[in-house]
């Protein structure tokens, strides 16, 4: 195994800089590793090998011929299998959409080929983005490399396994209700959801489009920061897409300081349903940033207690309208009826097929919301609590700088815990859904170890286009963790090749 795959997104690009690695190298030694672990641990769906070497001896080559490049160029990266690319299946983790090859590169996927990193692949996530654990994945879920009788968290599990695996030092993920954040939670990584309209949509197959937005996974802050850079930026073919930049995120994570930082903690996030080792950890977290000079204030959000009650209607609402084209005309599977094959009956047996269980819940549901009698009394109601909630948000913001609570109430479930239970599986989100109805950037960090051996995270919050404070109190907190235990937080993983020796139990 080669010792490249333990380095950040950062060193790599500092050690591809100076020509002391190539990207070539840097590639396969993570292909190598995909080889070694991807049949368990299931974090790829799709491996780009091929194309990702191709990409790195390009950037090699114009490296050595002296081309300006861009600091993450030749660093390897992973893709979630919601955004499209042209070069390779994209399923979303749906049989409705096997095989299926996009016309057209996401945007975030375009620029990061335009900046040179080559892709490994496309990995797992809940179908259509729908779930917590990967579990609803048509294609079966991924592990959790800490531990692989657990779930990785989802829906982007796929994302945060392969990062904890080092399977890939970066890779990109959305997050909708906190699956970029809850992953990274339960598997000892960085995952930001930035501003709503910070980065590009386009390319991103909608689960529910005025929540949705696509962010890094990352082993560390920094990396997560430049990752950020290089993907955000206005998009004309997204028409919510911000029409400003909003500064460096690489200098905010550089000069990371909480001294004199306002740090609400939201009185509604703690205490009574998380487990204990989680609120131990967020205290000590507290503590020691009351130690490096920040002022810890406690704010209320009374609202929240109807998040995700809102979150699960306006939800299932968009997606069953986001997901009405995926009708046997226009992409993907077609399945013959029995009898007579009108058009109608064509939809509905691939849809049938095509679609899992949790997928057909939410079109169900959402579908009632919508209809006509029933609108005002669901949707409408939560639209109003959607207000409520971002005004409890400004409140809240007037006197802090950066909300914090624990990423989500425990460590990583066993499988089969709760996908017989929708709503224990939703409860997961409880703190990470509040920041996706209100549009503001949440970044989850790591926050040591439970006493069950697995990891916890922890969860800055800011106003909308403050996502540089995320970075700045991000990298400040990690800096002082990492002090504290002399070592990352990913050092703290078990060997994932001596976890695939021991099998798994499932
Ligand atoms: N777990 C949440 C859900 O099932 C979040 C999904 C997401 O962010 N894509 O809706």
């Amino acid at each position: 195994m080669s010792e490249l795959i333990h380095k950040s997104a950062s060193d790599l690009a500092q050690l591809l800089a100076s020509k002391e690695i190539s990207s070539v190298e840097v590639t396969k030694a993570h292909l190598a590793q995909i080889d070694a672990v991807n049949e368990v641990v299931h974090s790829y769906l799709h491996v780009t090998a091929d194309a990702a070497i191709a990409v790195a001896a390009e950037v090699d080559a114009k490296r050595a011929a002296g081309e300006k490049l861009h600091p993450l160029a030749g660093v390897p990266i992973a893709v979630k299998d919601n955004l499209t690319t042209t070069d390779a299946p994209t399923t979303a983790g749906s049989k409705i959409l096997e095989g299926w090859i996009p016309q057209y590169d996401a945007t975030v996927v375009r620029k990061i080929r335009e900046a040179g990193l080559p892709i490994l692949g496309k990995t797992n996530l809940d179908e259509f983005a729908m779930g917590s654990s990967t579990e609803f994945s048509a294609y079966g879920p991924s592990r959790n490399p800490w531990d692989l009788d657990r779930i990785p968290g989802g829906s982007g599990g796929g994302s945060s396994s392969a990062v904890a695996a080092y399977m890939a030092p970066l890779a990109l993920g959305s997050d909708t209700g906190g699956s970029i954040r809850f992953p990274a939670f339960v598997t000892g990584t960085v995952g930001i959801k930035p501003t709503y309209g910070a980065v590009s949509r386009y390319g991103l197959i909608a689960l529910a489009s005025s929540l949705d937005q696509v962010g890094p996974v990352t082993r560390n802050v920094r990396d997560a920061a430049l990752l950020q850079d290089l993907i955000a930026g206005h998009d004309p073919h997204d028409s919510t897409s911000l029409p400003e930049s909003l500064g460096s995120m690489a200098e905010a994570a550089a000069n990371g300081s909480l001294k004199g930082k306002r740090i609400g903690v939201i009185k509604q996030l703690s205490g009574d349903g998380f487990q204990p080792a989680v609120s131990k950890a967020f205290q000590h977290s507290l503590d020691l940033m009351t130690a490096a000079g920040a002022e810890i204030v406690e704010v209320s959000c009374p609202s929240f207690e109807y998040a995700i009650a809102a979150y699960y209607l306006i939800l299932p609402a968009e997606a069953s309208s986001n997901l009405a084209k995926f009708d046997s005309v226009r992409f993907g599977m077609r399945v013959a009826p029995e009898g007579n094959p009108t058009i109608e009956r064509v939809m509905a047996a691939t849809r049938e097929a095509g679609f899992g269980p949790e997928v057909k819940r939410r079109i169900i549901l959402g579908t009632y919301a919508l209809s006509s009698g029933y609108y005002d009394a669901y949707y409408g109601s939560a639209q109003k609590v959607r207000t409520l909630i971002q005004r409890d948000f400004d409140a809240a913001f007037a006197k802090a700088d950066v909300l914090v609570s624990p990423t989500a109430p425990a460590t990583a479930f066993k499988f089969g815990e709760k996908v017989e239970d929708p709503l224990a599986m939703y409860l997961n989100d409880i703190a990470t859904i509040p920041a996706n109805l209100a549009g503001i950037p949440g970044i989850s960090i790591p926050n040591g170890v439970a006493d069950d051996g697995l990891p916890v995270g922890i969860q800055f919050l800011a106003p909308a286009r403050e996502d540089a404070r995320l970075y700045d109190v991000g990298a400040a907190l990690e800096a002082l963790h990492e002090a504290e235990w002399g070592k990352t937080m990913m050092s703290f993983a078990p060997d994932v090749h001596e976890l695939i020796k021991k099998g798994v139990s499932r």
